[in-house]
């Protein structure tokens, strides 16, 4: 603790005088601050650099806010050449001839990180509860021998092969909160003490992104054993998600309309990058109302038909998967050894033309790299 208020003692005085002097950027207030916290705080050589960057952070950020600026959080940072790890030992060179050790208690996921070689480690951030380590990775890519369309809708995530994710605990947790919340605001409407305890969103979120972590590992997981490259749609619009007529107000509608999916969409485009899966967007333009078999586009179609038959050629199709091999379609990304019917030209289909010829075969081989 003594090591963190001394840290965010400096840093308060780095802002101190970069208000008073009004000096403008990071590097400038770190050459101004050098000797001033070596001489003050007897502190190593890089310590000030990364006092420079936390203080310049937070004067960036106040300076939007109009506000006097100042450290209030307990935290310290340490550049990658300031610490080393030893197994679950941290140590940290902070004033100088003196080294802190800091033993960090850690699962087998965290420590798996620690012993990874192939990761390179970034700055170490300290707070009063948590050691956080940045590290980055360099992934090998995984040269995709299929393309995998994946929809997502209220209740899962499917694959254009037809495997079936369940996300409906999203559309449950959001539910059960929604309601003790509504509740909560009905009885209480002005009481914003009780409203930080009672009816915060963070546990919600907190949950749901959770949920969400899992659904996106299990999916790159599988995309990665199967060599697939992950085809998803560029969301638009409210129109997922939420259907009108359920328990929530419009603007409360509109807020959380999109937001699982997106963020269902970043982890999943995260954790591809990790794996080294490639991943790409293709519009979402009627991905659900086109018929897979014969591209008919049925504009009749409505949200609640969760299986419809195509009027043009008779083929019953399920919502979902229909959407996902849609989606999976429209991908671009080359895959090894493809052989897929040719001509089925996304914009075309997307107009509404209707397709006369018969498909031709094309072989689409990547170039070697
Ligand atoms: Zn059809």
């Amino acid at each position: 603790m003594e090591l963190l208020e001394t840290f965010r003692d400096m840093v308060n005085h780095a802002i101190h005088i970069c208000i008073e002097e009004n000096i403008k950027g990071r590097l400038k207030l770190r050459d101004r601050i050098y000797e001033d916290l070596q001489k003050r705080y007897h502190v190593v050589a890089c310590c000030p650099y990364s006092v420079a960057e936390v203080a310049w952070s937070i004067v960036k950020k106040h300076r939007k806010w109009h506000r006097r600026p100042y450290a209030k959080r307990l935290m310290m940072k340490m550049d990658g050449q300031n610490y080393s790890l030893n197994y679950s030992i941290l140590s940290v060179a902070f004033r100088r001839s003196e080294r802190i050790l800091i033993p960090l208690r850690c699962g087998d996921y965290q420590r798996s990180f620690l012993m990874d070689t192939t990761i390179r480690r970034g700055s170490v951030t300290i707070t009063d509860s948590a050691v956080i380590i940045a590290f980055t990775k360099e992934a090998s890519p995984v040269e995709p021998m299929k393309r995998i369309g994946i929809d997502l809708n209220e209740k899962s995530a499917v694959r254009s092969d037809g495997t079936r994710y369940d996300l409906s605990e999203v559309a449950r947790v959001h539910t059960e909160y929604g309601v003790r919340r509504r509740d909560f605001y009905q009885r209480h409407p002005l009481d914003t003490r009780l409203k930080k305890k009672y009816a915060s969103t963070r546990r919600e979120r907190e949950r749901i992104n959770q949920l969400l972590h899992r659904k996106a590992k299990e999916i790159v997981r599988e995309a990665k054993s199967e060599s697939q490259a992950i085809v998803l749609e560029r969301l638009k619009g409210i129109r997922y998600a939420h259907p009108k007529g359920n328990w929530e107000g419009k603007a409360r509608r509109r807020m959380i309309a999109q937001w699982p999916f997106r963020v269902l969409q970043s982890y999943i485009v995260y954790k591809a990058g990790w794996e080294g899966v490639r991943v790409e967007f293709v519009s979402a333009a009627r991905t659900s109302q086109t018929c897979n078999k014969c591209r008919y586009i049925n504009k009749k179609l409505k949200l609640t038909e969760r299986e419809w038959r195509c009027p043009n050629c008779g083929a019953i199709l399920d919502r979902d998967l229909n959407a996902a091999i849609n989606i999976e379609r429209r991908g671009k990304i080359p895959c090894l050894g493809e052989v897929r019917p040719g001509a089925l030209d996304t914009d075309e289909a997307v107009k509404g033309n209707e397709q006369t010829s018969a498909p031709i075969l094309r072989a689409e081989v990547s170039k070697p790299t």
